[in-house]
């Protein structure tokens, strides 16, 4: 163990085959995501918006934020390629920061997926891999927001500090 790692390494992170690995922590974040949903009533709000400028994603009612959460930017889909964030410069610096403990950790497996900054997507891919930063960042939830000024575009988030505001 390095002294500068801030992410966890439990059990199911000493998997070796990227297959399994993958399979599991999608599972994980399927249920992850339903508690995170039916907690905070996520499709209750009429309206949600992102801002990569405060890092937070905000679902709101009738003009006024009802709940809001953090959130760390795992990548981007523009036509069919994925991106990492970590490697994004368009992309805010503390997302990058936190996701290069993601980057590090396929270094570490010599799993080339998680360190390869563009690849080809496809409609499960982004949610694959905000499963696996879900997981080793500790996240609530992981998020697909789309671009409405570019059809097919998305940026993919994982939330923390998830919280109902009044
Ligand atoms: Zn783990």
């Amino acid at each position: 163990m390095t002294e500068h790692t801030d992410r966890h390494l439990c059990d199911a992170c000493l998997e070796r085959e990227y297959e399994t690995y993958r399979h599991a922590r999608v599972h994980e974040a399927i249920d992850r995501n339903k508690e995170w949903t039916e907690r905070f009533r996520i499709a209750s709000w009429p309206r949600w918006d992102y801002s990569l400028e405060s890092s937070t994603l905000t679902f709101s009612e009738n003009g006024q934020p009802r709940v809001i959460a953090d959130i760390v930017v795992t990548g981007s889909v523009h036509s069919n390629k994925w991106e990492w964030s970590w490697g994004n410069p368009h992309m805010p610096s503390e997302s990058r920061d936190r996701m290069s403990a993601v980057r590090d950790f396929g270094e570490e497996k010599e799993w080339a997926p998680l360190t390869t900054l563009f690849l080809e997507s496809n409609e499960y891919l982004g949610w694959e891999f905000t499963a696996i930063a879900a997981h080793l960042l500790g996240a609530d939830a992981g998020y697909r927001c789309p671009d409405s000024d570019a059809p097919g575009n998305f940026v993919y988030v994982v939330t923390f500090n998830t919280r109902f505001v009044q």
